[in-house]
């Protein structure tokens, strides 16, 4: 048992629970919810995706209901104590599993090495693909014993956050905030409980931010202009009620100050004993590579049904570098996406089939390059097909595939008179943790163990 768990307590007596608001399901947000509700609070999570994960999320598909293609992150590598500690709890109860997969670096220049691990990998165990991890997450909150509770609701896209200011509050500077409210696309406030009934006015005393995106001015790139919820909220707060908390607006301008490298992900499937599926298991001897030297593929993963006794399935996900996907139209998120589809980000099919081709093609083309060496074989993937894919191909935009430049410190991260907190990959520990006998490692920024980590810390945060 972990640190945190040891000490976990219901914290809050015979007061009432407090009622966190949780926006967002990817790992940082599910590890907030997991942790608030170990803490004893009353979580309710806002996830505008059909179901949790995030940038380390599993795309499925109603045609083919084996599939589970983790168009983000494939994998992940755990090295610090606290993130050991909580992956090998998901360990135990069935919900990660080490990753054992073939990784290496496909060089454009040099062809295919394989490397070794330098740290434990992880990844959602079974079929479950990476979004195990996070439905892992908030399936140990929701198990009987939890001293809190968790309601999640999805395909939630909150568009609009509001302020309630305490009662004597409000002009001159001097009020607090008392609690939030989350509205949704029609206007209506998020948070019905499931027997319909409608939800207070101020649900929640406390939001947790998870993933930068609502409080990012990158925001109204992508949706049409609307300003940022979160940046939205913070002016309200000063032009209706005069209220500013510094400590939110340091946070939000040391978000406000990060850059998100994009990625533009192009994936499909092969079904299980296809000649494709063969074929691709052939020409690419690996299951992870990391591709230098490369204009266009900065990440190929390679994702097989290991369990299925006759080979399953085959997926191919084929990563874009970040200056390729900057410099490509912004019109293509991908027309399924949950940005295209709730938020109304620009969505071009034909853009799209363009641009997928474009990055098979060029994993084709570096695969010929040095084709019958290194056990790489010729590649069939881009259209026309020689035989239909099962699935795909299909893009997916990542405007912040990665957060760069200085990190939201957690120390930072938590504004208590505003009564928000934040968690992501752009959040680091101010200390280093100790990792595994080799002395003092700090997470690094978007990563997933970041995710995971700043989760459990803003949770004792907001809980004390
Ligand atoms: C292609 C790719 C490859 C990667 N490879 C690796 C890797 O090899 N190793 C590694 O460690 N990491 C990798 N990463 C990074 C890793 O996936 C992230 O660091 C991590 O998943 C971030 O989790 P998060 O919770 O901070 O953010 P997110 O996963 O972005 O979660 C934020 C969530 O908030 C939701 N949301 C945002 N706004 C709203 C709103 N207004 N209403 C409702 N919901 C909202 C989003 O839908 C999202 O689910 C990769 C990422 C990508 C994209």
């Amino acid at each position: 048992m972990d640190a945190f768990l040891r000490g976990a307590k219901k914290a809050f007596g015979a007061s009432a629970a407090p009622r966190v608001a949780v926006l967002g399901g990817g790992v940082s947000g599910c590890s907030a919810a997991h942790h608030l509700a170990a803490l004893g609070c009353d979580v309710s999570l806002f996830e505008m995706g059909r179901g949790p994960g995030g940038r380390a999320g599993t795309r499925r598909s109603r045609s083919l209901p084996g599939l589970a293609v983790n168009h983000g992150a494939p994998t992940f590598d755990v090295r610090t104590d606290e993130g050991t500690a909580i992956m090998e709890r998901l360990e135990a109860a069935g919900h990660a599993a080490e990753y054992v997969g073939v990784r290496g670096v496909l060089s454009a220049e040099r062809g295919f090495s394989k490397s070794a691990a330098s740290a434990v990998n992880w990844a959602g165990a079974g079929g479950s693909g990476m979004a195990g991890v996070s439905e892992g997450l908030l399936e140990e909150a929701r198990k009987a014993g939890t001293p809190g509770s968790l309601a999640c609701h999805y395909g939630a896209m909150v568009h609009a956050l509001v302020p309630t200011m305490a009662a004597g509050g409000g002009g001159g500077g001097g009020g607090e905030v008392a609690g939030w409210s989350l509205v949704g696309a029609d206007g209506s406030t998020l948070g019905a409980t499931e027997d319909g009934a409608a939800p207070p006015p101020a649900p929640f005393d406390w939001l947790v931010v998870s993933g930068s995106g609502a409080a990012h001015p990158r925001w109204s790139e992508a949706f049409a202009g609307r300003e940022a919820p979160l940046l939205a909220a913070a002016s309200a707060l000063r032009s209706e009620h005069g209220f500013e908390d510094e400590a939110l607006t340091a946070a939000l301008a040391c978000i406000g100050a990060q850059e998100a490298a994009p990625c533009l992900v192009a994936m499909c499937a092969a079904a299980a004993g296809s000649e494709t599926a063969a074929h691709w298991n052939a020409a690419l001897p690996f299951d992870v590579a990391w591709v230098t030297e490369h204009p266009v593929v900065q990440k190929v993963s390679v994702q097989r049904d290991s369990s299925h006794p006759s080979g399953g399935d085959v997926s191919l996900v084929v990563h874009s570098t970040a200056d390729y996907a900057r410099s490509a139209p912004k019109d293509a998120y991908g027309v399924t996406s949950t940005a295209a589809r709730l938020g109304g980000a620009p969505a071009s099919a034909e853009r799209e089939a363009a641009l997928t081709a474009e990055l098979l093609g060029a994993l084709e083309e570096l695969l010929r390059r040095h084709a019958g060496r290194f056990g790489l074989g010729e590649l069939s993937c881009a259209a026309p097909y020689a035989e239909p894919l099962a699935w795909g191909p299909h893009l997916h935009r990542w405007g912040n595939c990665e957060p760069k430049g200085e990190p939201l410190y957690a120390g930072d991260a938590v504004a208590p008179r505003a009564r928000v907190a934040f968690c992501g990959d752009y959040v680091l520990q101010e200390q280093g943790q100790k990792t595994n006998g080799k002395g003092k490692y700090v997470a690094r920024m978007g990563s997933v163990e970041a995710a995971l980590l700043s989760g459990a810390t803003v949770a004792q945060a907001v809980a004390n």
